[in-house]
């Protein structure tokens, strides 16, 4: 067993506190990886405040993580010690299921077992739930260990491992590319890196932000256009208008709005996850043949060709390096959406 450092919140409205966890002994597939740089998802605090209800407390959270292999189990072939490598959202699933062959992990039916607040065995996590990344080291299955590309710095790699994912997968899934138009709804850590790649794509892309504040780094990082949502003219303006709208915002949005910005079969692409149900009238769907789906992460080949992408791009988020003891901090200016635009903890502080 190895004890490593780590930052745990014990309730709903409490704040995180320096703590230490016990990772598993290596087993044949497990890597032990030094935790470098953990960025912070929109999803830890939406965990960490019980606001999808089920956490466990006390809870580790972090499921975008970046950093050097220190051990390997005996059997394992996809890592060495010294490798730069990344984990994301998940650490295992059932392997069997349709999705699980089919290599999309993240829409497993056999049970994803999450990076954080999984149920486990006591083997794979003594006290049975999984904890994640706002730690110094973790011990993860070698399928689910991701390499980082040389070109891209731990620290800015650490956001592209959920972040990342969570935009390629659907730009590529609805055919992001040169001559489709795509907007991007809210752009925070999700919605700034769905930019990045949607034009990189080599998609139209426009930002559609409840604030003016960020339209200049809306361009410099790609997008052709910048408009603001509290402006009831933009929806006049863009009706009809884009071929794929995806949604990062984490609150609830007029969704008849948004879908009626879509051009015919254009689709609306759900990725931000409130807690409370949206509410759409079924003509605005219907009538130009829209449709409204969804989209979770992304498989694990998938994740690594996000990687190799963004490396060959010169694609990593924007960020800001936050010392462990300022997580509290940089949750109160998450949700004030004041973050330029991924929070990374430098596990280096703990
Ligand atoms: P974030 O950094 O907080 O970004 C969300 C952005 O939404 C904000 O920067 C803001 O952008 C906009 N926004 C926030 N509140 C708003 C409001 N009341 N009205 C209008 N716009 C608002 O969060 P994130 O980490 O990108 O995560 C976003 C959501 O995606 C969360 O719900 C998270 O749980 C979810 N998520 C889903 C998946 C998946 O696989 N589907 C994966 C990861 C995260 P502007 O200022 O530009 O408007
Ligand atoms: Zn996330």
């Amino acid at each position: 067993m190895t004890t490593a450092a780590a930052y745990s919140i014990s309730a709903p409205d409490g704040g995180f506190e320096k703590t230490t966890i016990e990772r598993r002994e290596l087993g044949p597939h497990d890597v032990l990886i030094d935790v470098k740089y953990a960025g912070i998802c929109h999803s830890d605090i939406h965990t960490a405040r019980n606001e999808w209800r089920g956490t466990q407390y006390p809870c580790v959270p972090g499921h975008e993580i970046a950093g050097l292999v220190a051990a390997v189990g005996p059997e394992v072939t996809r890592h060495k010690v010294g490798d730069r490598v990344g984990v994301g959202c998940m650490v295992d699933s059932c392997g069997s299921c349709e999705a699980c062959l089919a290599g999309e992990e993240s829409y497993c039916t056999g049970g994803v077992t999450w990076t954080y607040n999984s149920a486990v065995s006591e083997e794979i996590q003594p006290g049975g739930v999984t904890l994640g990344g706002y730690s110094t080291q973790v011990v993860v299955t070698e399928n689910f260990v991701l390499s980082i590309p040389e070109g891209i710095g731990l620290d800015v790699a650490a956001p592209l491992l959920c972040a990342g994912i969570t935009l390629f997968s659907p730009l590529r899934h609805w055919n992001a590319g040169p001559g489709k138009r795509v907007a991007i709804i809210g752009m925070g850590g999700l919605g700034h890196i769905g930019v990045k790649i949607a034009a990189a794509l080599g998609a139209e892309v426009t930002v559609l932000s409840h604030s003016l504040s960020k339209r200049e780094d809306g361009l410099r990082l790609g997008a052709q256009h910048y408009y603001v949502t509290s402006d009831k003219q933009t929806f006049k303006d863009l009706r009809g208008t884009f071929d794929l709208i995806i949604n990062t915002v984490s609150a609830n949005l007029p969704m008849d709005d948004y879908m009626r910005l879509l051009r015919l079969d254009g689709s609306l692409v759900i990725l931000g996850l409130p807690d409370k149900p949206l509410a759409v009238q079924p003509f605005t769907i219907a009538a130009q043949r829209r449709s409204l789906a969804g989209s979770m992460i992304g498989g694990i080949a998938q994740t690594q060709e996000m990687l190799n992408f963004c490396s060959e791009h010169g694609i990593g988020a924007e960020i800001e390096v936050i010392s462990a003891d300022g997580i509290d901090a940089a949750y109160e200016r998450v949700l004030a959406s004041d973050v330029r635009y991924r929070f990374v903890i430098d596990t280096a502080t703990m």
